[in-house]
């Protein structure tokens, strides 16, 4: 095993019961014998190659995009041979994936994500990924799964008045269906990461209604969530005459008094649509 680097959040993932829940919640196929095309996937972090080992024989092609040169050296002699693999050696976010694909054909377009991430810049990653409110990603994974901080997967998945509701839960959850798969304990990992870890799926969709202005929605949750103590009306106060704002409310059916983590994605949606 190479020396993991903290620069680069290297955790070696070394459960086997981790890795083989992360597969089966990919949900990957190869194409069948009657031609229906399988799946061609993106994992962000290769690092030793555990993870992407599985994917090259569960998968119709694999890129593998992993920052360290040293391990790039060491991924290319354990897995060079396969001939549905394409490591790219870099910063993920910020090559031009689609540019870097564009001269091999039976990688392009891979339709499903999935990846142990460097838990350090999971926020850029899911920007990268699916996208904003305002822009979301134009051609959408089909499937993301990823291995996440357990605290970035609870708020992921964060229901109206779950203590782990926040901007991120309402931003992720209106650009893509969001679902907690497990629970994947610290020392799943080598070294131990100071947290606990959890593995997440999204599925990317437009969500069931519309911001008709999705700037006004960001800059909402934005101020929404400012400060998590306070009634939304007190958050939203430089936006919004709070009168005006408590008879939007009232109009939709929720109680004035309502604070930030209280309001569904629809009613975020509604409320913004409301302007
Ligand atoms: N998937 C492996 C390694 C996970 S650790 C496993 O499960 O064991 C995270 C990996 O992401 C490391 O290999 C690290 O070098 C890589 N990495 C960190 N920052 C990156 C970036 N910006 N772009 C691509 N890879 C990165």
């Amino acid at each position: 095993m190479p020396q993991p680097r903290k620069q680069f959040a290297q955790h070696w993932l070394r459960s086997e019961k981790a890795l083989s829940k992360i597969l089966a919640a990919a949900q990957l196929q190869k194409t069948d014998v009657d031609g229906i095309p399988g799946d061609r996937v993106l994992e962000i972090g290769p690092g030793t190659g555990i993870l992407t080992r599985q994917l090259l024989t569960q998968a119709d092609a694999v890129v593998a995009v992993e920052i360290d040169r040293d391990l790039c050296v060491s991924l290319t002699k354990k897995l060079g041979k396969n001939e549905n693999f394409l490591l790219l050696q870099g910063d993920f976010l910020t090559l031009d994936l689609s540019e870097l694909l564009a001269p091999f054909p039976n990688f392009q377009n891979p339709n499903k994500v999935v990846a142990n991430i460097p838990y350090n810049i999971t926020g850029p990653i899911l920007e990268k990924l699916l996208g904003t409110i305002a822009h979301p990603a134009e051609t959408p994974f089909d499937l993301i799964v990823l291995l996440v901080q357990k605290e970035v997967a609870l708020r992921l998945v964060a229901k109206p008045g779950s203590s782990h509701a926040g901007a991120l839960s309402i931003r992720i959850q209106y650009l893509a269906e969001c679902e907690f798969i497990c629970d994947v304990p610290a020392q799943a990992f080598q070294p131990p990461p100071k947290v606990d870890s959890a593995v997440v799926r999204l599925r990317p969709r437009p969500f069931e209604l519309t911001a008709t202005d999705p700037r006004r929605l960001e800059q909402l949750i934005k101020l929404g969530f400012s400060s998590k103590r306070k009634m939304l009306r007190n958050n939203l106060q430089s936006l919004i005459d709070r009168d005006h704002l408590i008879q939007l409310l009232e109009t939709q059916g929720i109680n004035p008094q309502v604070r930030a983590e209280d309001l569904s994605v629809k009613q975020w949606v509604e409320l913004s649509n409301q302007f």
